[in-house]
């Protein structure tokens, strides 16, 4: 069984790290809503991305301009974890506590 790991993705701010609150992914305006990004299945782990998306950039995810600055700001995020993530993955079956994961995540840009 995969394990699964979520792995949140936001704008880089002063907000405490594990808060609720984050600043969001496109705008860096402050707030508390989460948007799935997409599903990656690697070998041990599940790794559910999530992006923090205010309410008014939330009305704007089905247009096409701001669809794709959108992707293009989560892949540019997710690029940067993927060799520590990819590393930890090769480290047999050793489990990363989501502890781990999360500190990984904030890493700043
Ligand atoms: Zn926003």
């Amino acid at each position: 069984m995969k394990i699964d790991k979520i792995i949140e993705l936001s704008q880089s701010s002063d907000l405490p790290k594990d808060g609720w609150i984050q600043s969001c992914l496109t705008c860096g305006t402050k707030t508390a809503r989460i948007h799935d990004y997409k599903i990656e299945e690697h070998t041990l782990y599940r790794f559910i991305f999530k992006a923090f998306l205010c309410p008014e950039c939330k009305k704007k995810i089905n247009t096409s301009v701001f669809k794709e600055k959108f992707n293009n700001k989560c892949e540019k995020k997710i690029k940067k974890i993927n060799y520590t993530y990819v590393t930890l993955e090769n480290e047999l079956n050793i489990p990363v506590d989501s502890e781990n994961i999360k500190l990984m995540t904030n890493v700043s840009f």
